[in-house]
């Protein structure tokens, strides 16, 4: 029988309530139990793959092919599972897959309504998630706060859910924020209050609060809420900012969340096993302190002021330069800014240069420009997917002297698309879902930089969102100039890693290996990135 968690938000949104959920799944997983996560989102579009990232973020993209949240990015980061697409619903899918019925033919006769007709798809979506990952305990987070008017179908549903559940194997958990009154420098509890009541006027009470702030809260003030809010006492859990995510779980853990869950849902009762958690996040600490060697690396992006959007890029880096004892600095560099002769002095400062993914024009020139300089300098560089294709016209453009190479994502006249839609793309017209997504196997080259990354495994599988790909037609030519097709699909047909012979590391990669990186399996090519940008500043 599975267990439901519910998590909802209160008062304000950007609380980390996807960090929260994901470090819960954590904690229960410590306990020996099979967790999944699901991301409940209220807006109409069917996926966020079809937004801008300054909108949304990064896409999070799954094993199976789905463009997702971000916020799947910090569950799989924290509970270390391969979540699915049953994992992220918008409203926008549950319309869909409720239309698509009607016109089918399958409601002939009913009036389609938002209840019953859209919440039984939402819970129906609900239950798919404990169907196909076989977990113990689902924990479900609804995006938006509450109050939100589309949010309203998702909390009758999962009012609904819950009720059918039964009161034993599900449970409610709201996340809320404490405001910091300046003047008399008082935490507030009242919007916590009232975003309670509306949520008991909507049916649900919540058994759990989880009360975020920037200052430190008293216990007098946890009673409060207890008392204002009727949960137990132990039930409210405070929550402050911290500068380490990783060390969610050890928050909520210590202050007896773990405990308080399993003996709510009648969960086996064990001890968690969190002891290298803790390990790795002592560390993680430690490096924060400033005295300690610091790796810097610079990532040539055009959607730069949102960090958002390069979330899951930040984490492995992240993972990796702590798994080597360094501590972490990022400079953020404007593709844009180089094209114009600005940020060269920041880029010139770091050990390593990482051109991240990226769609259309803006900007391309500037990754370009990163990429030649961090061939002819000599500097640690990974290309993830466009950064990898940005390398590679790079090189066509100035080792091989064809000076119009483009992707003819950017100039469809160029005589040298070195990078050319794929095939299966030809025909496609729709937008949505409609790339190369979702994990692909890929071969490695013997003996080469990327294979020697990967412990020199064979065949590796890592996961795509693309339409474009390296040009088969230029093959030969790249690798007379000195570029070696170090990963392929195993029909040799794609080009999944490209890498320069001669240089220290200059890896690009048509896939995103940061989806697969965890704070305690950091990914190997960021591994190799980081481990060459330092030993390269060594020997300098
Ligand atoms: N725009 C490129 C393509 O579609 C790269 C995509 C990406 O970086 N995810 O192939």
């Amino acid at each position: 029988m599975t267990k439901y968690i519910f998590c909802t938000g209160g008062v304000v949104s950007s609380v980390g309530k996807g960090v929260t959920a994901a470090a819960i799944g954590r904690i229960l997983k410590a306990r020996g139990l099979k967790v999944a996560i699901q991301k409940l989102d209220p807006y109409l579009n069917v996926d966020p793959g079809t937004m801008s990232p300054y909108q949304h973020g990064e896409v999070f993209v799954t094993a199976d092919g789905a463009e997702t949240d971000l916020d799947l990015g910090h569950y799989e980061r924290f509970i270390d599972e391969h979540l699915n697409r049953t994992c992220n619903v918008t409203a926008g899918r549950v319309y869909m897959n409720v239309l698509e019925k009607e016109r089918r033919g399958d409601y002939l006769g009913g009036t389609i309504q938002v209840i019953p007709h859209i919440t039984n798809e939402i819970k129906r979506c609900i239950a798919l998630v404990a169907k196909e990952t076989s977990a113990d305990v689902v924990i479900v987070e609804v995006g938006g706060t509450v109050g939100d008017i589309e949010g309203q179908p998702f909390l009758e549903a999962i009012r609904q859910m819950r009720h059918g559940i039964g009161r034993n194997d599900a449970l409610f958990i709201h996340v809320t924020f404490l405001p910091h009154i300046g003047a008399t420098g008082e935490l507030k509890t009242k919007p916590t209050q009232h975003s309670v009541r509306e949520l008991r006027s909507l049916g649900i009470q919540p058994q759990v609060i989880i009360a975020r702030s920037d200052h430190e809260v008293e216990k007098d003030l946890c009673s409060k809420i207890a008392l204002f809010c009727d949960v137990d006492q132990e039930a409210v859990i405070p929550l402050v900012t911290t500068d380490l995510l990783y060390g969610v779980p050890l928050v909520l853990e210590d202050a007896g969340l773990g405990e308080y869950l399993v003996e709510a849902l009648g969960l086996p009762r064990r001890k968690p096993a969190l002891s290298e958690w803790r390990q790795m996040t002592a560390r993680m600490r430690e490096l924060k302190d400033d005295h300690h060697d610091t790796v810097r690396i610079g990532i040539v992006g055009k959607y730069v002021e949102l960090h958002d959007a390069y979330m899951s890029v930040k984490e492995a880096l992240f993972h990796a330069a702590s798994a080597q004892n360094h501590r972490l600095e990022i400079e953020w560099i404007y593709s844009g800014d180089l094209e114009k002769d600005r940020g060269w002095d920041v880029l010139e400062t770091v050990d390593g240069i990482i051109v991240p993914g990226g769609f259309g024009y803006r900007g391309i020139e500037g990754k370009i420009l990163a990429a030649r300089y961090a061939r002819e300098r000599r500097v640690p560089y990974l290309g993830l997917c466009l950064g990898m294709q940005t390398m590679c016209i790079e090189f066509a453009r100035n080792v091989l002297g064809y000076e119009d190479a483009n992707s003819s994502e950017f100039e469809t006249t160029t005589e040298h698309p070195v990078i050319d839609l794929m095939y299966e793309q030809r025909g496609v017209t729709d937008m949505g879902g409609t790339m190369r997504l979702g994990v692909y196997p890929c071969r490695l080259a013997a003996g080469s930089k990327a294979a020697a990354a990967y412990g020199n495994a064979d065949c590796i599988e890592e996961r795509h969102r693309h339409r474009f790909e390296f040009n088969n037609e230029y093959r030969d030519a790249f690798a007379d100039g000195g570029m070696v097709f170090s990963g392929l699909s195993p029909d040799g047909q794609l080009v999944e890693i490209a890498e320069i012979q001669d240089h220290p590391f200059m890896v690009g990669s048509q896939f995103h290996p940061e989806f697969l990186s965890r704070p305690n399996a950091p990914h190997p090519l960021f591994s190799k990135l980081i481990e060459t940008a330092l030993a390269e500043r060594k020997a300098k």
